[in-house]
């Protein structure tokens, strides 16, 4: 029987492609030591030489024809890494960085994270290296219906319920869905994030941002720390998840004065405009710098200004940051200059945001700190509100679906903080999630044996 440590020298050689895989299990294997040592029933399932092994790692050729006719070759996946809670659950990725690796990095957090949140929901991921940007609406459909073409033999309301992820939004799911409908002429909720007229549940848009804030406020509440309304806040992104937080935080009367897209990063001194932000990036899909020829008194910061290893956006002064982009965007230099500059509370909404270096550095420093699995489930709990919904034909209000997210973000943090408790590692927020989503769908493991 392996221990943690023979575990993590298995995979001691992180390389290029497996390098996040490792990074995030090394992180969960690490965190639940204590809960292996006090119930030898998880050596003895074999749970985490189990558990660090996807189900089925599905791989898949996208042939589609461009706008001038010429063929395009593109590489499809979806990972079905672990269903003892219930159907494989977890967003697509189209992006041009995605690889088998990366995947298998978001499909192994996708498994705590769909546990933390209590829900019958199993750990999945999928995507593709194909890029939406700068393609036509039409080159967009062609492509997400040849992916279609192959998905569609591997998942089901009952098997694997893909959603969104960077580069999926509404117009992906929506041709995705149409594909899907037109091959099997069933109408089945077989993808969340559908637009609200043919299955998509309120607030799945909003989801994520919304969950990160509210888990965020429990965090500061249980903590005895001064809540958000007033205070300073950066953001970084400026996608589905970052400009859903900026709207939480006003709603809460915080004041967020950052965002940033790949290219660069913007600081609007009184808060940035959001209406303004929902426009460049829902709707015209535009870089921020566009942002300037209405607010010149804001300022941007183009990426290629900063060091490679730090990001204009932590080098404001802040109360609380908000990770939003996409993984190991923030770094310990970066984790350094917030807390320098006496940042009091990070969450993750992004999937692993901030390098082992940063969280460590957070930690140490005795930041309030919010983990991914934890801080951004919000997104896939509404995803599972909307399974939910399309099981049994139904709509749920803007007002129940508001307040059940908020109740589920408030139970996960909860959960979080006792469970840090109960293994003595109190305020690690890290470690409390880990084991928290850890013991649910082992326990689960062993009743449903081998
Ligand atoms: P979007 O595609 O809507 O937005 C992504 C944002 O991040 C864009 O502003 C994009 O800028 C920026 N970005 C992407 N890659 C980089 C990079 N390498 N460097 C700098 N900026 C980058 O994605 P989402 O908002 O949906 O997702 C953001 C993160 O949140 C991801 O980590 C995702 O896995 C996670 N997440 C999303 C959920 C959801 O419900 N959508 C649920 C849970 C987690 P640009 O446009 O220039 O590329």
């Amino acid at each position: 029987m392996m221990n943690v440590n023979d575990l993590i020298k298995k995979f001691e050689k992180p390389t290029d492609s497996n390098q996040l895989f490792y990074q995030a299990m090394e992180e969960v294997v690490l965190s639940i030591a204590p809960l292996l040592d006090s119930d030898d029933r998880y050596k003895k399932n074999a749970i985490l030489e189990r558990l660090v092994v996807p189900d089925r790692v599905i791989k898949f050729k996208v042939e589609w024809f461009d706008d001038n006719q010429n063929i395009q070759v593109n590489t499809g996946y979806r990972i079905q890494f672990n269903n003892a809670l219930g159907p494989y659950k977890g967003g697509l990725r189209f992006h041009p960085t995605v690889n088998e690796g990366v995947l298998k990095f978001l499909a192994f957090e996708q498994i705590f994270k769909n546990s933390l949140t209590g829900l019958p929901i199993g750990g999945g991921k999928g995507g593709s290296d194909f890029d939406p940007k700068g393609k036509s609406d039409f080159e967009v459909m062609k492509f997400c219906s040849a992916f279609m073409t192959e998905l569609h033999k591997y998942i089901g309301p009952r098997v694997d319920v893909p959603a969104g992820d960077i580069g999926v939004g509404a117009r992906e799911i929506g041709y995705l869905f149409g594909e899907y409908k037109k091959i099997t002429s069933k109408y089945d909720g077989i993808l969340t994030g559908k637009p609200f007229m043919f299955g998509g549940s309120l607030m799945r848009p909003e989801a994520t941002g919304y969950g990160l804030i509210y888990f965020t406020e429990t965090m500061l509440e249980l903590e005895n720390k001064e809540p958000l309304t007033g205070k300073i806040c950066t953001v970084s992104g400026s996608g589905n998840v970052a400009l859903h937080a900026i709207e939480k935080l006003y709603h809460l009367g915080a004041i967020p004065v950052t965002c940033s897209d790949s290219k660069g990063t913007i600081y609007h001194k009184e808060g940035v405009d959001l209406d303004l932000l929902k426009d460049m990036k829902f709707n015209r899909r535009v870089s921020l710098e566009e942002y300037l020829e209405v607010h010149p008194e804001a300022t941007y910061i183009p990426a290629e200004d900063y060091p490679a290893d730090g990001h204009a956006v932590w080098d404001i002064p802040c109360y609380g940051a908000f990770p939003c982009a996409t993984q190991n965007e923030l770094t310990g230099m970066d984790a350094q200059n917030l807390i320098a500059n006496g940042v009091e509370v990070v969450a993750e909404g992004a999937n692993m945001p901030c390098t082992t270096k940063a969280t460590n550095d957070f930690l140490n420093h005795k930041i309030c700190f919010g983990p991914a699995k934890a801080a951004n489930a919000g997104g896939v709990a509404v995803s599972e509100f909307e399974m939910a919904q399309n099981a049994s034909m139904g709509k749920w209000s803007f007002e129940k679906v508001d307040q059940k997210l908020k109740t589920t973000m408030q139970q996960i943090a909860k959960r979080v903080v006792l469970t840090a408790k109960d293994y003595g590692v109190e305020g690690n927020y890290v470690d409390g999630a880990n084991i928290a989503g850890f013991k649910r769908v082992a326990d689960a493991m062993i009743a449903e044996g081998i």
